[in-house]
């Protein structure tokens, strides 16, 4: 757990999944990438998918940040990308908190992409024909633009949204969009990065306070090994766009001491970076 400010930051690692290497590490060739990644016969390496819960307890919120990939899966779709859910491990931890599923006040869906979301609904019956929302009694805050986004994905990114994943999102007044980084959070003390080079209008939390501020990286960032500013997914849709934001958001890491959490990597939950080096050099990780 890390504390900043009036927030107790926590990462939970909610499930893991294999995707291919080479899509992970865009032009980077495997003589590079492979020295530090769990690869298997397949070329896939290991990726764990992570949850930030964000409580508050002064302004009594409990907030998530992404679900994960969820309990929906049919078993030939999971092998595929070699996914392996914990879809209780976010309500597990929940629990040790002493608080329920319930008590969830906000869902950050930084974006829709099958890995980052499919958590936010279940089936609601034994014959599959319709979800229900995990967290039913929670704000479910998402970028407007993302949304739009999502109802009409390119060919290059299609594959990464699944309409079962956010069907019970449709019912009006089940999100909470933000439209500028100016926009209202759901407390105090946090406010928006907004990303477009992984996908459209990707929504990232920054937490401040004392001890801070953290950012949850999202895919711009998605794992300790793709630090360097050249290392972006094939999965981008505008890899220069990603670049320029990792820059800016290592300008703030020399600034105001930003700090990291990644949303994939299956060990390294968060990071400080050197502040005096003009390259993304880890100073120490985090305990969340
Ligand atoms: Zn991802």
């Amino acid at each position: 757990m890390l504390r900043i400010g009036d927030f107790e930051i926590h990462s939970v690692i909610n499930g893991t999944m294999r995707l291919d290497g080479g899509a992970m590490f865009g032009v980077v060739p495997k003589v590079l990438w492979q020295r530090k990644q769990d690869v298997d016969e397949l070329n896939r390496i290991l990726l764990a998918t992570r949850t930030l819960i964000a409580l508050n307890r002064r302004a009594g919120a409990v907030i998530l940040v992404d679900t994960g990939t969820g309990s929906k899966w049919p078993a030939d779709e999971a092998d595929r990308y070699g996914i392996a859910p914990s879809p209780v491990a976010v309500d597990d931890r929940l629990r040790d908190l002493g608080l329920q599923v319930a008590d969830v006040t906000d869902v950050i869906v930084t974006h829709l992409h099958f890995d980052h979301n499919g958590g936010v609904t279940d089936w609601a019956d034994a014959e599959k024909s319709h979800t229900r929302l995990h967290y039913p009694k929670a704000r479910h805050w998402m970028h407007r633009r993302h949304w739009e986004h999502a109802h009409r994905p390119t060919l290059k990114d299609r594959a990464s949204f699944l309409a079962r994943d956010y069907a019970a999102l449709e019912a009006p007044g089940a999100l909470t969009f933000i439209e500028r980084k100016e926009d209202r959070a759901p407390c105090e003390g946090i406010s928006w990065f907004v990303s477009d080079g992984h996908t459209r209008a990707q929504l990232l939390p920054v937490f401040h306070g004392d001890g801070g501020p953290l950012i949850f990286t999202g895919d711009v960032i998605p794992t300790a090994a793709h630090l360097p500013v050249p290392w972006v997914m094939a999965y981008d849709l505008e890899p220069l766009v990603t670049m320029r934001e990792k820059e800016a958001i290592y300008a703030r890491c020399r600034r105001e001491g930003l700090k990291l959490a990644f949303p994939h990597d299956p060990h390294i939950a968060g990071v400080e970076l050197e502040p005096g080096a003009d390259k993304p050099i880890i100073a120490r990780t985090l305990e969340l």
